[in-house]
């Protein structure tokens, strides 16, 4: 769509040429990133190394960044921070090829955005909370009871039922 696919598209085909050793690192710094589907990054930091092997290059990333979610209990937005490291090999062809199937194409470029999208996936935390003992909503009226605790008066059952879930929430 944008540019902004592009900037994690590497051009490192020429690194296969030089001599087994030969290290190459690209450093990354945005203020904003988008890896579709779905994952949109703030202040975004990063290396990537790739490392030529006798079997193919090795990629070694170290990346951090912050994204938006949404609280699993009051559905306020949270704001996760997010890191991975992760090593993987290019393979020069099929016969070197690792458990993640990845080859050097052949025109020497490499996006990094599916592989990192698919890590940093892996980092996100199932139920986010915006604070470890985070109230919810009022079962009753779905005020957010973090700004407002509060009970209602023609019917106790509710709030007595949604305090008794907060303690079991709890431990
Ligand atoms: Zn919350
Ligand atoms: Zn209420």
């Amino acid at each position: 769509m944008s540019k902004q696919d592009n900037l994690l598209r590497l051009n490192v085909g020429f690194i296969a040429h030089e001599d087994v050793g030969y290290l190459r690192e690209f450093d990354f710094e945005f203020p904003k990133l988008h890896l579709s589907p779905g994952l949109d990054l703030d202040d975004v930091n990063g290396s990537a190394r790739f490392s030529r092997t006798s079997t193919g290059l090795l990629l070694d990333v170290n990346f951090s960044a912050v994204t938006q979610s949404e609280c699993g209990r009051c559905l306020d937005e949270v704001t996760q921070s997010l890191e991975t490291n992760f090593t993987e090999l290019y393979a020069f062809n099929e016969k070197s090829v690792t458990e993640s199937g990845l080859i050097l194409p052949e025109n020497g470029k490499i996006d990094l955005a599916p592989i990192l999208r698919e890590y940093l996936l892996l980092e996100m935390p199932i139920n986010p909370l915006c604070r470890p003992n985070c109230l919810g909503l009022c079962l009753e009226c779905g005020e957010n009871l973090n700004d407002s605790e509060h009970t209602h008066e023609k019917d106790n059952i509710d709030p007595r039922l949604s305090k008794l879930k907060n303690l079991l929430d709890d431990d």
